[in-house]
């Protein structure tokens, strides 16, 4: 082992509490740091130790062996150590500068040129400095070995952390710098992280076969020599494995807690005989799949047990959530409970309102809708009926998570999110009633590394099967120059008698342009498919106006519907086959499947037509209009999207600013994700307030880490 032998584990809080105020020592208190990295450090908010450590490099060196000048080939990549024997400055012809390096070792001489040399390189050689030299090496006049711009290090003999070993490359702004960088950061894995508090417990790391904290960070920065440098650059050797277990282990810990937390709640016990459950289906017009039944029996079982369900139930677009939602609510509503059901959209929350009313027809059970708008009688009406108990479901946006709304009795929360809640906001509906039972709907389907990175407190449910009857959506790709081709398609399809979209997309910094697009779009759109009436929904219309043409495409008067926005084209209209996507390479690719789940509803053959800018389109807008041509199943592309985006963007995190992981990839390492999460969930079952000594340095920690930050513990 290189460096200082480690610490032992610190036993007891106080040790703990100096070594972890050790590691966050700041960079301006340590004597005789070079101040040139410790500001670039400093400007990149890596103020103390601690965050120092946390820099990782950008890629390695192996400087573990030189070779002798004599040895070097042209063509290859060499790495010499040498004495510099002279600089000479010079002209090219076009009188631009040039500085030429004399360099010899005990058996051979090198030249090294700069071309075009800033001042200060030129200042940088003298006879007799040993130097250290990394590039290609090229055949110069009379057979002359040469390097052409090459990296170049001033090294003292002894200096460890240049030379004889593996190096880390630091991102800086200049390669000069690099080199300072590297002794700081040396000095701080030397002098510092062999006192970091390891918080994973002993017993863990032993099963897993990781490496301590400190020799973690230590190798991570300077790995031993023989470690294989691609490996270290994805993120594969012994050090990052454990930096990654750790990542997700505290994650995993703070859900496994968090679970447990909610199970120990008082929840309903719903009265759930087979003859309630007949009576609930029994509103629905269709008969279940047997998808739907399936996962129907798991939210029966969480509902029938006193134990507050927490449950994630994933469903491809069409694949019939809001009917198993409606049959829960029913449940609850039938045991004298109330329900609430989010939507992500107003347009959305009213579609639901008009498909739970026609499905409740007659039955005398009141839905009623919350709208953002407090204001107004039929509002005030409306916040009542909830508050009296009156309305035994009540559908809306998050409207349903204000103060002013009260329930009389509420017993299970549906959330469909279609990804577009932050997780936060979930909570603050739970804590309304006693403990209702929450139920999570979510349209794309979810990759299970994802899923249980993030929805890992939720117990799951999947909907793998379509009601019947649908058809399978031809997707093709288009050219901006090939319009013509897929107005065609939408023109055959509106002459037998098919309604068709035509999407716009939105972009926040511009509404006015795309407004503009849309609104020309259109009424080129109404001159071309004359008669065929065109309708136009955009985000600048009022509530009144966008319902107006809803009403007026769902009815059929609209053929045409012309939209800006992708969530208001969550609509369900069976008798539209065709989705025409404008500038489809600037949406993304679980958007693009939505817009494409919206269509295929009916028995009618469907049609997706992404028209394309693909002189504007980068390798993975190409990749994502692909994908959609490619396949038509939920999880394939999620999964693309996944690998191509991440997970944050994924999650609509970003927006929030979240910093979800630092090192883990949850693509990359799904192995790690699932070992930490065994050891994690565990743990919690057997220490469940990590109460024992061996597990205290894991409590500050779960505590450090997610405090005023795990929004995502607080997820439903
Ligand atoms: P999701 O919410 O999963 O996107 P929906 O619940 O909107 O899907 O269902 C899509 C369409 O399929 C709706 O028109 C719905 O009425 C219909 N549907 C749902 N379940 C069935 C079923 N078992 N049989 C026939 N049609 C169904
Ligand atoms: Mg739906």
């Amino acid at each position: 082992m290189e460096g200082p032998p480690l610490a032992r584990d610190p036993a007891t809080p106080a040790e703990r509490a100096g070594r972890r105020s050790r590691l966050r020592t700041r960079l301006a208190e340590i004597p005789g740091l070079h101040p040139a990295p410790r500001g670039l450090l400093e400007e990149r908010g890596r103020l103390t130790v601690e965050e120092a450590l946390g820099f990782w490099p950008k890629a390695w060196q192996d400087r573990t062996r030189p070779t002798p000048i004599a040895a070097l080939r042209a063509g290859a990549e060499g790495l010499v150590v040498g004495t510099v024997t002279h600089a000479r400055a010079q002209r090219m012809r076009s009188g631009k500068p040039l500085l030429k390096v004399g360099l010899q070792d005990a058996g051979g001489r090198l030249e090294l040129v700069f071309f075009n040399p800033a001042p200060w390189r030129m200042r940088q050689f003298a006879a007799g400095d040993p130097l250290l030299a990394s590039g290609k090496v090229t055949e110069g006049f009379g057979g002359k070995l040469q390097m052409a711009q090459p990296e170049v290090e001033k090294v003292q003999p002894g200096d460890s952390a240049s030379f004889g070993r593996i190096v880390p490359v630091y991102a800086g702004p200049a390669d000069w710098q690099h080199p300072a960088l590297r002794k700081l950061l040396k000095r701080l894995c030397d002098e510092y992280a062999p006192w970091t508090v390891d918080d994973l417990p002993a017993e863990v790391r032993r099963r897993r076969g990781l490496l301590p904290a400190g020799e973690a960070l230590r190798q991570a920065h300077f790995p031993p020599a023989g470690t294989d440098l691609a490996a270290a650059a994805a993120r594969a050797t012994p050090a990052f494995r454990r930096l990654v277990f750790e990542e997700f282990f505290f994650l995993q810990l703070a859900l496994a807690q968090r679970r447990r937390g909610v199970r120990r709640e008082p929840g309903i016990a719903f009265d759930l005989s087979p003859e309630r459950r007949r009576q609930a289906v029994s509103h629905l017009p269709f008969a279940l799949t047997g998808a739907q039944r399936r996962v129907l029996g798991e939210i029966a079982a969480d509902m029938a047990r006193a134990e507050p369900m927490n449950r994630l139930l994933q469903g491809d677009v069409g694949s019939g959530k809001t009917a198993v939602a409606f049959v829960a609510l029913m449940l609850a509503v039938q045991s004298g409970w109330q329900g609430a059901l989010m939507a992500p959209t107003e347009i959305l929350a009213e579609q639901h309102l008009r498909t739970l009313r026609r499905w409740l027809e007659g039955s005398g059970i009141e839905v009623t809708l919350v709208a953002a708008q407090a204001r107004g009688r039929a509002q005030r009406e409306a916040r009542e009926a909830v508050a009296s108990g009156r309305a035994r479901i009540a559908v809306g946006t998050h409207a349903l998570l204000e103060e002013e709304v009260a329930f009389d009795r509420l017993g299970l929360v549906v959330v469909d999110e279609q990804h577009r809640f932050g997780v936060l906001q979930r909570a603050r509906l739970i804590s309304k009633g006693v403990r209702p039972d929450v139920l999570v709907m979510t349209a794309t389907p979810i990759p299970r590394t994802l899923a249980l990175a993030f929805y890992g407190d939720l117990d799951q449910s999947k909907i793998d099967e379509l009601p019947p009857g649908r058809s399978p959506v031809t997707t093709r790709l288009f050219g901006d120059s090939q319009r013509r081709k897929a107005h065609e398609i939408v023109r055959r399809e509106l002459e037998a008698g098919r309604q068709a979209y035509v999407v716009y997309p939105l972009v926040a910094e511009s509404e006015k342009t795309d407004l503009a697009d849309a609104t020309t779009g259109a009424g080129e759109l109404a001159r071309l498919f004359a008669p065929h009436a065109v309708g136009l929904l955009h985000g600048q219309l009022k509530a009144e106006e966008k319902d107006a043409v809803m009403e007026r495409f769902r009815a059929g008067a609209v053929r045409l519907l012309v939209a800006t926005t992708v969530v208001e084209v969550g609509v369900d209209v069976p008798n539209a086959t065709v989705m025409l996507v404008e500038h489809a390479e600037r949406f993304g690719l679980s958007q693009l499947h939505q817009l494409r789940g919206r269509v295929g509803r009916g028995a009618a053959e469907s049609h997706c037509l992404l028209v394309a800018h693909f002189r504007r389109a980068g390798d993975e807008a190409r990749e994502r209009l692909q994908t959609m041509v490619r396949t038509q199943d939920g999880f394939e592309i999620a999964r693309v999207d996944l690998a191509l985006r991440g997970p944050g963007e994924l999650l609509g995190t970003r927006q929030s600013g979240q910093h979800l992981f630092d090192l883990a990839d949850l693509y990359r390492d799904e192995s790690i994700l699932e070992e930490a999460r065994t050891e994690a969930f565990d743990l919690v079952a057997a220490d469940p307030d990590l109460a024992r000594p061996e597990h205290a340095a894991a409590r500050e920690a779960l505590e450090q880490r997610w405090r005023g930050r795990l929004s995502l513990a607080q997820v439903g």
